[in-house]
């Protein structure tokens, strides 16, 4: 039997991508165990490392071991007890998503949904929560299926208005997008590592405002077997044990009630990509996502291709590209997977079929990688009969970065 080994590939998708060396090495270093003070000092270390990376002092800042979805459904099943009101904004698939998690936590569900491709005025969110009255808003921050990132830096002073929670998924766009918890006013927030943190997916960091942490306090149960004269038994216990929020409350705080085995490998990735974001500084990540997307824009446009969407709210860190009516989208993907070795993303419902999504996430986004699948996208496209200017994507991102190093974006971010 020979040991596991994966294909080469450069993964400029719409995430999973390639993750950064070093977190592959962290993620390859022993385990020690979950109540070592060493494992409890580095558990607070991460926790710190995540405060800075959401822009928030919330003391209820963990990790929830499981892919982002895992985030998702915490923050949803916890906040909201069956019967309780929520509002989702859906303007793709990963509303849809929300919405889903929270009708199955027993959620009175309300819906608002605009054209994929388009985001929500704060207007339109606002007359929708006067109208629902819900307990929480749920919306996400950046929708990886239509690549529209809705601005949300309004929205906090709107919940604060009604009264109302406000929880947002930043699983695609933290780090490669602006996102301030704390000056936006955001309740709940949830994430992932295989976006613009640079990891494998597996765990969700997530943090939680005192006020959100108020709400799910009321439920808190100790289990039988672990707890103490004076715990809380709720009659209404949050209706999962595994996402219980207040028991990995208790879990990651000073008294460390068992709970889950922490996945300490994954603690350990999620522990690395915020040091590499938190190196490179916040701002600069950003910028650097920025100055990619950009140049990876212009390419696609210079190959003569067509951009799906409101390019004004699109996502730094994806692009979705129209798939010229002469060729069949999968045989190009295939050729750049099999020719190039090159990940691009296929898409989800109204736009299967139509659009592939390119990524420039994390530690792909780079100069480098950039050119590297716009020549291999050139080459596929003629190769399978669609005529394209020579050249023209790899120059054309070419001086979208020459464009940028005049305007004085300095020379790191550009690398
Ligand atoms: C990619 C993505 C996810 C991924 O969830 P997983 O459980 O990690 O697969 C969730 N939400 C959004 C908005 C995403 O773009």
């Amino acid at each position: 039997m020979l040991p596991v080994n994966p294909p080469a590939r450069l993964l400029m998708g719409p995430g999973p991508i390639t993750a950064d060396p070093r977190v592959l090495r962290a993620l390859s270093t022993p385990l020690v165990g979950q109540y070592d003070p060493w494992m409890t000092t580095t558990m607070n270390e991460t926790q710190e490392l995540y405060r800075q990376v959401f822009g928030t002092v919330n003391d209820a800042t963990v990790l929830v071991d499981g892919t982002s979805r895992a985030g998702i459904e915490a923050a949803l099943v916890s906040l909201l007890a069956p019967g309780d009101r929520v509002l989702v904004p859906v303007f793709g698939r990963f509303g849809h998503l929300l919405a889903e998690i929270a009708g199955r936590a027993g959620a009175e569900v309300h819906t608002i949904e605009t054209d994929w491709g388009q985001v929500f005025t704060p207007s339109t969110i606002e007359a929708a929560i006067a109208r629902v009255r819900p307990k929480v808003l749920a919306i996400v921050q950046g929708d990886t299926s239509t690549t529209m990132n809705q601005p949300l830096d309004e929205l906090g002073a709107i919940c604060e208005r009604h009264g109302v929670l406000f929880y947002t998924d930043a699983t695609a766009t933290v780090g490669g997008n602006p996102l301030e918890v704390d000056a936006w006013g955001i309740d709940a927030v949830s994430a992932g590592l295989q976006k613009c943190l640079g990891g494998p997916s597996g765990s969700a960091p997530l943090t939680l405002s005192p006020k959100a942490v108020a709400v799910l306090e009321r439920r808190r149960s100790v289990e039988a077997g672990i707890r103490e004269p004076g715990d809380d038994v709720s009659d209404d216990p949050i209706r999962s044990n595994y996402l219980d929020l207040a028991m990995i409350l208790d879990y990651w705080g000073p008294r460390r009630l068992n709970h889950h085995t922490e996945a300490a490998s994954m603690l350990y990735a999620a522990n690395e990509c915020a040091r590499i974001l938190l190196d490179e500084g916040r701002d600069a990540v950003v910028a650097r996502h920025e100055v990619a997307g950009r140049a990876m824009l212009s390419g696609v446009q210079a190959l003569g291709l067509g951009v799906f969407g409101d390019v004004a709210h699109k996502m730094h860190n994806v692009v979705a590209v129209e798939i010229p009516d002469d060729v069949v989208g999968d045989e190009v993907r295939a050729s750049m997977l099999d020719d190039h070795g090159i990940e691009i993303g296929t898409s989800f419902g109204p736009l299967h079929g139509r659009v592939w999504r390119i990524g420039t996430m994390g530690y792909n986004a780079r100069k480098d990688t950039v050119v590297t699948t716009l020549a291999a996208l050139e080459h596929a496209l003629r190769r399978a009969g669609h005529a394209v200017p020579h050249g023209g994507g790899v120059d054309a991102a070419l001086d979208a970065y020459r464009v940028d190093t005049a305007a004085g974006v300095p020379a790191e971010v550009l690398a």
